[in-house]
């Protein structure tokens, strides 16, 4: 279990252990800070036949059937760009019937706010009239982008960020332990997103970057040679230089700084275009910081 979450699940498990928890859960927060694994723990206590004191049993028929990864009342909607209206529908009617196990019913909406709105209003009336035992878990990087209406059936749970110290304690249990400050905060703090890139194997990672940048400044490579080898992590990399910028400046103060800071938010909205140079556009950053 993610510690950064722990007071949270223990009063979600206690209002469900009560019957007094809202049928549907919104859970916010930022990227990358485990809100998946949040939610899956969530409804493994919510599915399971003897929830105690310390959450989920792990022994239970449930609790066993989702180790297996094959609950029958365990339903999660996830999709790499839109959820469309027909992935909602066919949950809503999973969530219909009884319970299969004669216990409680959970469905996952993962990344809520890409619903289309077709989508969202499928699974509106859901939320107005949930069947008997049914709880939804929705979750969102970004509340605003839900529809007003959708927000208001849900209770909404904002989850936080872990702390550098909580960080790099779990980083260590997951076999990273000699992640820095500087390494969380170029990855936003989120444990999982640095987890990802230590583990990936492949694009750039914020240790590459940082010693090309030295490179870069005492001229044993160009702006050049980088942009082109950085063009398909190019978004990572303004951002990079960005903080880069920031410190400098928090630092030094300069102006060549402040300079470098206002390039990297231009160069962000360039980098939205599609068929933008990217080359072009770190070229342009880079050469600041040389
Ligand atoms: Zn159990």
């Amino acid at each position: 279990m993610l510690p950064w979450f722990s007071t949270i699940k223990r009063q979600l498990e206690q209002r469900a252990s009560q019957s007094s928890l809202h049928h549907a859960l919104l859970f916010s927060g930022a990227a990358g800070i485990g809100k998946h694994v949040f939610a899956n723990s969530v409804a493994t206590s919510l599915l399971c036949k003897s929830l105690g004191d310390q959450g989920a049993c792990g022994e239970c028929q449930s609790c066993e059937l989702i180790t297996a990864g094959s609950h029958p009342d365990f339903h999660i909607i996830e999709s790499e760009k839109q959820i469309g209206v027909d992935s909602i529908r066919n949950a809503i009617q999973k969530l219909s019937g009884t319970a299969q196990l004669g216990h409680n019913k959970v469905l996952i909406v993962v990344a809520a706010d890409t619903m289309t709105e077709a989508a969202a209003n499928a699974l509106l009336k859901t939320l107005e009239e949930p069947t008997a035992n049914t709880y939804l878990i929705l979750l969102t990087e970004s509340l605003n982008r839900l529809l007003p209406t959708i927000l208001s059936r849900c209770e909404k749970i904002k989850l936080p960020t872990p702390s550098h110290s909580e960080s790099m304690a779990w980083l260590t249990t997951q076999g990273h332990s000699s992640v820095d400050d500087e390494q969380l905060s170029a990855y936003g703090s989120a444990p999982f997103k640095v987890k990802a890139a230590l583990e990936e194997g492949e694009g750039l990672t914020f240790s590459d970057f940082s010693e090309k940048m030295s490179e870069l400044t005492s001229q044993q490579t160009d702006a050049l040679t980088l942009a082109n080898k950085w063009q398909s992590d190019a978004q990572h990399v303004v951002s990079w230089c960005q903080q880069l910028a920031h410190k400098n400046y928090v630092a030094s103060q300069t102006k060549n700084s402040f300079t470098q800071y206002q390039a990297c938010t231009e160069a962000q909205k360039h980098l939205l275009h599609p068929g933008v140079n990217k080359t072009l556009v770190l070229v342009t950053v880079l050469k600041l910081f040389s």
